[in-house]
């Protein structure tokens, strides 16, 4: 386990904010409410971030609302909370809007470029990256490089640009905390134990609503019974990315680089009431785990007020009812995407970003009904074994990688 001292995600401790980063430091001795971007906030993590903020009894306050297209949700949300700014990406999207919409005390902005700058204005004290999809990298970057401490729901920023993201946080004295329930898991079990103890990590994985069904079955499934998942509840790409395991694939190459842990050490086991969020084992054999209902509240608490904990709005483990937890081994005939997560992790390089955008135009065909499920993680594969690789891009050659791979993949899908 590398929580190396430049190891740019904040590394697991008891508490002691003195040795984390400046953000944290901060954190100890503010009296005003933690200032929060929330970059994606009409989704689903978004509107839980939202939750979160409402519930944290004045700890937490909303500087930022950025979305791409959902100004009516927009709006709604910024009469509620009333933040410094309102930043709507797409320009089309904006043009009817006036200032006379807005709430008093809140100024709208438009555009991608505009959002980069306000992320970095002192008052934002913590970023939630909660885009959905490749989308998110560009907020991410220009967050981490003004050297903020982003809370990360979005994982495809590290699926795609892993080795640059974390070594722009190492630069900037930035810091990645994971909103996603599996690593924040793991980060909370890594208290535990010293970074050398760490024999594995163990990502839970539901198995998506298909996790018994027959690989004939599986290539008649329509969007409809893809977005219907059994435990959670979440925008659409992730709930099809969960019932392809494709979503299990990401998170081990998150899982990658969030930790500096080599794919070696990564494993997945099927736990489909998803109360255990993973678990980390120890050289001695002690396995860790983290658990709780499935709430995304709980991650995206732990993930703004860390080091701290205090009462939140997350729902919380009933014992009094009876609970039987299960867990099997995942299928690597019907569910292969497992497997490309693995390789693109021990790949590194631009072998994530190939897999991802491969995955993206795969799972937005499938959605519009032009490609069978069966299909997403054999074009998403084939990106990954057909890109031209390179094991130490750019941000530039991963956006051409990107670009590229959505190209090929729309034409195999049309020949
Ligand atoms: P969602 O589809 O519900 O919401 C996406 C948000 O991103 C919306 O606010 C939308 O306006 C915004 N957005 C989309 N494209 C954009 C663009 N080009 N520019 C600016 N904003 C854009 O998605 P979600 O389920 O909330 O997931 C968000 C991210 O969090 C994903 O990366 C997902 O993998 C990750 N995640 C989600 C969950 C969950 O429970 N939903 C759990 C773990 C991780
Ligand atoms: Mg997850």
């Amino acid at each position: 386990m590398a929580q190396t001292e430049r190891s740019p995600v904040a590394a697991p401790s008891t508490g002691d904010a003195g040795t984390e980063g400046d953000g944290f430091r901060a954190r100890q001795t503010r009296r005003r409410p933690l200032s929060v971007a929330v970059v994606g906030s009409t989704g689903s993590i978004g509107t839980s971030t939202l939750e979160v903020i409402a519930g944290s009894a004045g700890r937490f306050g909303c500087h930022l609302l950025a979305a791409h297209r959902s100004v009516d949700r927009l709006l709604e949300q910024a009469r509620r909370f009333r933040p410094a700014w309102m930043v709507v990406v797409d320009e089309t999207a904006a043009a009817g809007l006036s200032s006379a919409d807005l709430p008093p005390g809140t100024r709208l902005a438009v555009g991608a470029r505009c959002l980069d700058e306000l992320l970095a204005a002192p008052e934002v004290d913590r970023v939630v990256s909660a885009i959905v999809g490749a989308a998110g990298l560009r907020s991410t970057w220009a967050a981490l490089d003004a050297g903020k401490t982003v809370a990360l729901a979005n994982k495809e920023t590290l699926v795609a640009a892993g080795q640059l993201m974390t070594r722009l946080a190492a630069r900037r004295n930035a810091a990645l905390l994971p909103v996603d329930s599996e690593h924040a898991a793991i980060h909370q079990a890594l208290r535990a134990g010293a970074p050398h103890e760490v024999r594995r990590l163990i990502l839970t994985a539901s198995g998506g609503p298909f996790r018994g069904q027959s690989a004939a079955t599986l290539a008649a499934v329509t969007p409809a019974a893809a977005l219907k998942h059994p435990t959670w509840s979440m925008g659409p790409k992730i709930t099809v990315d969960s019932a392809t395991m494709m979503n299990k694939a990401l998170e081990l190459i998150e899982a990658r680089w969030l930790f500096d842990i080599p794919a070696e050490k990564l494993e997945v086991v099927v736990h489909p009431q998803s109360v255990v969020h993973s678990l980390v084992e120890f050289v001695d054999g002690s396995v860790i785990a983290q658990l709780g209902p499935p709430d995304m509240k709980m991650p995206i608490q732990y993930a703004l007020a860390y080091p701290e904990r205090f009462p939140g709005p997350a729902k919380r483990l009933d014992l009094t009812a009876p609970l039987a937890l299960h867990f099997e081994p995942a299928d690597p005939e019907r569910f292969p995407a497992v497997g490309l997560g693995l390789e693109a992790a021990a790949r590194g390089g631009t072998a994530g970003a190939a897999l991802n955008a491969g995955n993206e135009v795969a799972v937005g065909a499938f959605l519009a009904g032009r490609l069978p499920f069966t299909e997403i993680a054999g074009l998403a594969g084939r990106a990954l074994r057909e890109h031209p690789y390179q094991a130490d891009p750019t941000l530039d050659d991963i956006h051409r990688l990107d670009a590229w791979a959505r190209q090929e993949v729309a034409q195999w899908m049309s020949s």
